[in-house]
């Protein structure tokens, strides 16, 4: 059985909750579902209760984080508990502007990954290379070690989205030929660590998706999916990605 594919929405720091409950109204009037495409939201955690109030059948929901604790003394944190309390399904982790901006390891990141699977979130484990590693030649190698270490004690219920950095936000997509180079990269390495069970988990590819160019990139055979940023905030996007898969 060939891996589902996903299409998994960041919102990053956007999207109040009211607007992400008129975003899930506006969704509701006009999605499809399109056969063997499952759709999935990562909004603000503030913004997941609109979410779960108004969101369509069959759409779920997620957060860009988790903590790595279970409870406790972590002032600003938002635990897997938490999330699972109001109905998410899926926590980003180690997205690369965590890693950048807030400091987060591969073990920082497994910690991560491994705490929301403890909760029965599935965790989206974010990997990719800055454009100097791509220019040395390194990509592959840099993110496979950077995946090995964010996979440290994690179960088979996970998602990988590689995302080149250098493609994150600035309109350079990754060409499909290079999206297929690391998926196929990262497939080997999940075959090595989980055996058979690496043919049905999901890898995405992330970095300026947009609706003209996900289907030549979620065609290869292991990309199942995007991680889209940017054109996951306006309805019209997401439906025609949704459409275009
Ligand atoms: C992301 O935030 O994970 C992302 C891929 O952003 P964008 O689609 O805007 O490049």
């Amino acid at each position: 059985m060939s891996p589902r594919t996903l299409l998994a929405l960041n919102w990053k720091m956007n999207k109040t909750p009211g607007e992400a409950r008129a975003w899930a109204q506006e969704l509701g009037e006009r999605y499809e579902p399109a056969q063997g495409v499952h759709l999935a939201v990562m909004a603000p955690a503030i913004s997941l209760p609109a979410l779960a109030a108004n969101l369509p059948a069959g759409v779920a929901f997620g957060a860009q984080d988790v903590s790595a604790q279970e409870s406790g003394a972590y002032t600003g944190e938002i635990s897997a508990a938490m999330l699972v309390d109001v109905g998410a399904r899926y926590a980003v982790v180690g997205h690369s502007e965590r890693r950048d901006y807030h400091g987060e390891t591969d073990a920082v990141v497994a910690a991560k990954a491994r705490q929301a699977q403890a909760h029965g979130l599935t965790p989206i484990v974010c990997v990719g290379e800055k454009l100097d590693v791509r220019e040395r030649g390194e990509h592959v190698s840099f993110t496979l070690t950077q995946l090995r270490g964010s996979l440290e004690g994690i179960g088979t219920d996970v998602v990988v989205a590689y995302e080149p950095v250098w493609a994150i936000g600035t309109g350079k997509t990754a060409t499909a030929e290079d999206a297929e180079e690391l998926a196929a990269a990262i497939r080997s390495l999940l075959s090595e660590l989980y055996g058979e069970a690496a043919s049905e988990l999901c890898v995405l590819y992330g970095g300026s998706v947009k609706p003209d160019n996900i289907a030549s990139i979620c065609g290869k055979p292991n990309v199942n999916g995007a991680l889209v940023g940017g054109a996951s905030l306006k309805v019209a996007d997401v439906l025609g990605m949704n459409d275009a898969l």
